[in-house]
């Protein structure tokens, strides 16, 4: 029986022949509704945002662009996914949320009122109003992924989140460059941030030999990040390759570096094993270092990124490392996209945890409320609330990106709870007790936070 008929089963006396109809037509109208008390409660919780791209306060009116390692603005445009056009209807609720709008239409004369008092608050908030967005979106904590903290991002509300991909690539990158029009601008910031991270280090030079990178750039960046107030380290690394890291040979590795440090192109299986032997030193310094390891899986943007290359599954042999155990890794986005019922099995494994950050602006709420109600079938204490929220347009930015993620996060959550109770699965007080988990309670645990 469907969940709309047994409930008017319950409540009305109904001839066979009639109740008979209403099952017939009832998956027509069976939409799992969440039921207000739990929503009501879930909205009262103070997230932790595992993951999100916040920009800095703009300087002399120059706008921040340390927000992502690989940003997808200036590639070859492509259509946005539907949840994240204009049109979606939680844009305008969010205005009407953070801004006051009074207004039922997009029109452009109403839009620029909006932007003015959009300016006013920014003005009033100066510094503080990074914080006074958080506070309007219902997150305690917000994740950082950039390439560096900016002015108005500060711990404890802002929490760092650096990029690593670059250390994965210290020789000549033209051949993988060339594999896509993408890959040429991504590996290009790539090498821009290598550079940008041995400068820091006060490193003139590539050093000659493959342990002296590993010391001296790889495993000094680490702690230097860390010293920086960096909570895990990401690894946006499916924009640039397949995910499939597997163990490598420390001597096969040690003579591409030196074979090749000096100049020219390596083969392309030569370069994969020494990018792989990096991948496990920079996981295992980030688990001595008490990072979490951050991935991104599944759909990415641009019209060319690989997909298949997305899988989580490809990270099974890094995941299943004995050396490794002592990191932890996040799947972050789920899988996104086609991946998602692959992560809750990845789940199984002590280290692995993932988030549904990405799906929440990806997906509308009900699609989103059934991955996240067949993780939580699985591993309810690996889910971690997040929004992936970045940078947009004038009208619709961070802020409001963020409040549509949030929004459909929670009311996402309070369905597929909901679903989880009327099928007798969790009683109404482990559904209170796992929103608090997802919404703060694991991200605190995986990162070691007190809960206040
Ligand atoms: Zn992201």
């Amino acid at each position: 029986m469907t969940c709309s008929s047994r409930r008017l089963a319950q409540f009305f006396p109904l001839s066979t022949a009639f109740f008979l109809l209403l099952v017939f037509f009832a998956p027509r109208v069976c939409a799992q509704k969440p039921d207000p008390e739990l929503l009501a409660y879930i909205r009262t919780i103070r997230a932790i945002d595992n993951h999100s791209h916040p920009p800095a306060l703009a300087i002399n009116g120059q706008p921040d662009d340390e927000y992502d390692a690989l940003p997808c603005a200036p590639l070859e445009p492509t259509d946005a996914p539907m949840t994240s056009r204009p049109e979606n209807p939680q844009f305008l609720a969010a205005w009407k949320a953070l801004y006051g709008y009074e207004y039922s239409d997009m029109s452009a004369a109403h839009v620029r009122e909006l932007l003015a008092a959009k300016e006013q608050v920014k003005k009033e908030q100066g510094d503080n109003y990074p914080n006074w967005v958080l506070d309007h979106l219902g997150i305690e904590v917000e994740l950082a992924n950039r390439e560096a903290m900016g002015p108005g991002l500060r711990p404890p509300r802002f929490r760092w989140v650096p990029f690593d991909d670059a250390l994965l690539f210290p020789l000549n990158n033209s051949a993988l460059a060339s594999e896509t029009p993408d890959r040429k601008f991504f590996f290009d910031r790539e090498e821009l941030l290598l550079q940008r991270y041995m400068r820091k280090l006060g490193v003139a030079k590539l050093p000659a030999t493959l342990d002296e990178y590993l010391s001296q750039v790889v495993t000094a960046t680490l702690e230097d990040q860390k010293n920086n107030g960096a909570v895990a380290v990401k690894f946006e690394a499916a924009y640039l390759r397949a995910l499939d890291f597997e163990p490598a040979d420390a001597p096969v590795a040690a003579q591409a570096y030196a074979d090749y440090i000096h100049g020219g192109i390596p083969a392309k299986a030569t370069y994969t094993t020494l990018q792989n032997y990096i991948f496990h030193h920079i996981a295992e310094e980030a688990g001595r270092l008490g990072m979490p390891v951050h991935f991104h899986t599944g759909f990415g943007c641009g019209g060319y990124f690989k997909m298949a290359g997305a899988d989580p599954l490809l990270l099974e042999s890094a995941l299943d490392e004995t050396s490794l155990r002592g990191t932890k890794f996040v799947l972050l986005h789920g899988g996104a996209g086609p991946f998602s019922k692959s992560v809750a099995a990845l789940l199984v494994k002590p280290n692995v945890y993932t988030d549904f950050s990405e799906q929440t602006w990806l997906l509308p709420t009900r699609e989103l409320s059934k991955n996240i109600r067949y993780w939580l079938e699985w591993f309810p204490e690996k889910v971690m609330f997040g929004t992936d929220l970045s940078p947009g347009t004038p009208e619709i930015d961070w802020e409001e990106i963020g409040w549509q993620t949030a929004e459909s996060g929670r009311e996402a959550l309070a369905i597929a709870l909901t679903g989880m109770i009327d099928d007798n699965e969790i009683t109404r007080a482990r559904a209170r007790e796992i929103a608090r988990m997802v919404l703060r309670g694991n991200a605190l645990k995986l990162y070691g936070w007190p809960d206040r």
